[in-house]
């Protein structure tokens, strides 16, 4: 008799702005060390640490376009078509809604983990997911606090790659090609983006 064990999905949240190749390589490593069938990248709406960030269109493309060639990658617009700003445990609440019976895997960089008691709704999000903390350069990777059965650290290969990088080189006229996927640095170029702003 065969046993089919219940989907495994990878939701791996970002403001994505630009998306580069630390959030594609912590995907891609996640998956791998958690036998998943899949990772839904989730770009957020209005993110509630965030002050300014691109059109969320924007966003979700150039999600899109980084993820596309990998089969096992897919994009989700549940937190741009939500108004009002944008939280994790309305992220997965959502994601597990769509896909009742599915193991949700949140996968989140060192940075992100060590703020996680402070994000709403914190107690709940344990019951809806498994949190992944990827390590990052630049940051300790910790989640002391933090229950032990429902958080795994992993280590990755650094990639010490950040959005914010990403647009102040645009901004200054400097290349983020290898950086970012090359569709990605075509998408940035054709549409003006990071021009005037950081
Ligand atoms: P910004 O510089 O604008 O704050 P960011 O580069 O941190 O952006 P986010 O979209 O905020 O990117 O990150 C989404 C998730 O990916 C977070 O959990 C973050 O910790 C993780 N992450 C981002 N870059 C890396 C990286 N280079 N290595 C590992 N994890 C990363």
């Amino acid at each position: 008799m065969t046993t089919t064990r219940a989907p495994r999905i990878g939701v791996m949240g970002g403001t994505f702005d630009p998306i580069h190749h630390g959030h594609l390589v912590a995907a891609s490593e996640v998956a791998q060390s958690f036998d998943l069938d899949e990772v839904v990248f989730v770009p957020t709406g209005r993110p509630w640490q965030k002050q300014e960030v691109s059109p969320s269109e924007d966003r979700y493309l150039m999600t899109v376009i980084a993820t596309a060639s990998n089969p096992q990658f897919t994009v989700s617009r549940v937190d741009i078509d939500r108004d009002g700003f944008t939280y994790t445990i309305d992220t997965l609440r959502d994601i597990k809604a769509q896909r009742p019976g599915a193991d949700l895997f949140f996968i989140t960089g060192a940075d992100a983990v060590a703020q996680i008691l402070g994000w709403r709704d914190h107690d709940e999000l344990w019951g809806l997911a498994h949190f992944v903390a990827v390590s990052r350069p630049g940051h300790v990777l910790s989640t002391d606090g933090l229950p032990r059965d429902n958080v795994s650290q992993l280590e990755i290969p650094a990639l010490a790659i950040s959005s914010t990088d990403c647009r102040d080189r645009v901004r200054r006229g400097n290349p983020v090609w290898y950086l970012v996927p090359d569709g990605v640095v075509q998408y940035i170029e054709k549409h003006h983006l990071y021009r005037s702003k950081a």
